[in-house]
């Protein structure tokens, strides 16, 4: 290992100053150490947001697994006319979402399948009818593939489409759909899915309409260390244009289910080290979520000490990574989640969906 440039990277890190992609490549090296990359991200973390650890209460809605794409590393999806193919009523939608309410979440997160058969309306009218239900849930709603798929059905600038969706209700955009943004690989782990320049335009345009978005990176199957820099990279230059992403959440590959079922998947290691570089090199995103649902719930709480400061949340309903072959539980209470952080020597923080903090009994201080 080149002493030298480690600690050029420390010396740059203390100072607050900004690593460059040849730097981000030499911290997935596997001969510098996991955890040591694990503390220079943890001080990061901690000079940003002290032991304040984030989570919200939020339930997951996802109205139909048909989907035109069958991404090779989608273990979710389904053709129309499949036994185990749904697609949900409004009145289930409706059902569903007031549990959730009752429940005491805050958000709703709405993703789904490109459903060959479903117009433009039939997505537009599910956000307006749960929004003028329950006006006060959050609605992080329809990845960016999902949103570039309505400019496609409705031949409208996706602009327009955000501005539309707007005024039913739209609230943010989750951080789906990024997979890995190198074309070779991309091509390969689903290859019908909007390209990187389009998941990035998506973004820049709700971002310019004054939504804020989350970014996501799905690592551990073809991709390669240079792959995830160039990922986090185009990430950090749209982040230095707009501003808008809130949190980065990694989220790691389930291969079992999909057509990728002979890969090994990442170890714990893996997901430890994706999430310190990924602070360390995202110096413009704020959060860092570890989405315990895909790394599970040990390592969601270890990675805590490497770099991230949100545990996102309850996650009620959860279908796309469970179908994956996640065994992380299917729902977490806000006491579990709390304890979680506290074992972590973290202090549980409720936040709604923009980051703000939300008093709550559920969330006891100290
Ligand atoms: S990953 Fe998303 S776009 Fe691809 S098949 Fe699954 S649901 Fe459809």
């Amino acid at each position: 290992m080149d002493w030298r440039q480690w600690d050029r990277i420390q010396e740059k890190i203390e100072s607050g100053r900004r690593l460059s992609a040849e730097e981000g490549l030499f911290l997935f090296d596997p001969a510098v150490s996991v955890h040591r990359v694990g503390q220079l991200a943890d001080r990061v973390c901690q000079r940003r947001h002290g032991r304040g650890v984030y989570y919200v209460q939020n339930a997951h809605l996802n109205p139909t697994n048909v989907c035109v794409l069958r991404c090779p590393i989608c273990a979710y999806s389904r053709s129309a006319g499949d036994p185990d193919a749904f697609t949900m009523s409004e009145q289930e939608v409706l059902a569903q979402a007031q549990e959730a309410v009752e429940a005491g979440c805050t958000e709703l997160h709405i993703v789904g399948g490109l459903h060959p058969e479903k117009p433009y309306p039939w997505y537009r009218d599910l956000l307006q009818v749960v929004h003028e239900s329950f006006p006060r849930v959050h609605l992080k709603a329809w990845t960016a593939v999902e949103i570039a798929w309505f400019a496609e059905l409705t031949g409208w600038p996706i602009r327009a489409v955000l501005e539309d969706l707007m005024e039913v209700g739209l609230g943010s955009l989750p951080g789906g759909g990024a997979e890995i943004f190198a074309p070779q690989v991309r091509q390969q782990i689903s290859p019908k899915k909007i390209d990187a320049e389009t998941w990035l335009a998506v973004h820049r345009e709700a971002h310019r309409l004054g939504l804020r978005s989350n970014a996501t990176m799905l690592y551990g199957h073809l991709e390669t260390a240079a792959d995830r820099i160039d990922h986090l990279v185009r990430l950090r230059q749209l982040q230095d244009e707009t501003g808008g992403f809130l949190a980065f959440v990694p989220l790691a590959f389930h291969p079992g289910k999909t057509q990728f079922f002979h890969l090994p998947g990442p170890t714990g290691l893996d997901d430890l080290r994706v999430m310190a570089v990924s602070r360390l090199m995202l110096d413009n995103i704020p959060h860092m979520k570890a989405y315990w649902i895909s790394l599970g719930v040990g390592t969601a709480q270890t990675a805590l000490a490497y770099g991230a400061n949100d545990m996102e949340g309850t996650v009620r309903q959860e279908r796309i990574h469970h179908e994956a072959g996640s065994s992380a539980p299917q729902a977490l209470s806000v006491e579990e989640i709390c304890l979680l952080i506290r074992q972590a020597g973290r202090l549980p923080i409720q936040r709604d969906s923009l980051y703000r903090p939300i008093a709550s009994a559920g969330a006891p201080s100290g």
